[in-house]
């Protein structure tokens, strides 16, 4: 099914982005995680940060890569060549956000797709807003994120990790 561009703020990455591009990853030939440059006005991560734990975290998936993309979601995918993107829709919250989205970049570009794909339930309660707010107040987030995902969020809250 050629590549297809899974793009966010990955803010950071959870367990919940993992399980759609595992689900991305078995149906198109690529998968290109693009992470968006400044897209939140304050993240937690820097855009490097959020490469580098993507990277790691993806390490060993053969057919998935991770980028970076500054500006306009229709110019990243003529850069990357894509025609399609992958969204992850959790909950009828999700909903309008990603509609409005995907309709508005097929206004921009008709020639883009976008296709959704859902999450396991156990998923379907994790945002990176949420592991965020959770450590902050002290809480245990290591159902929700890859461990090296944990150790870097305790280091950033300066409570380093032995
Ligand atoms: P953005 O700021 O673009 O919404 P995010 O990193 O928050 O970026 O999310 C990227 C995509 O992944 C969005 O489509 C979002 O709905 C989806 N997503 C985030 N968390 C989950 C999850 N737990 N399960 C499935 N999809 C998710």
């Amino acid at each position: 099914m050629g590549a297809v561009l899974y793009p966010g703020s990955f803010d950071p990455i959870t367990n919940g982005h993992l399980d759609i591009v595992r689900r991305a990853r078995g149906i198109f030939d690529k998968v290109i995680i693009g992470v968006a440059n400044n897209s939140e006005k304050q993240p937690l991560f820097t855009t490097d940060e959020r490469l580098a734990l993507l990277k790691e975290v993806c390490k060993g998936m053969d057919n998935v890569t991770v980028e970076r993309f500054d500006g306009l979601l229709v110019d990243a995918m003529g850069k990357f060549g894509t025609t399609g993107v992958i969204r992850g829709l959790r909950a009828v919250s999700d909903f309008e956000y990603e509609f409005q989205m995907a309709l508005m970049n097929r206004e921009l570009n008709p020639k883009y797709e976008t296709l959704f794909l859902m999450p396991s339930p156990e998923y379907s309660f994790v945002s990176s807003r949420m592991i965020k707010e959770i450590a902050r107040c002290g809480g245990n987030i290591s159902p929700f994120v890859p461990p090296i995902v944990n150790q870097a969020i305790e280091r950033k809250l300066g409570r380093a990790t032995a």
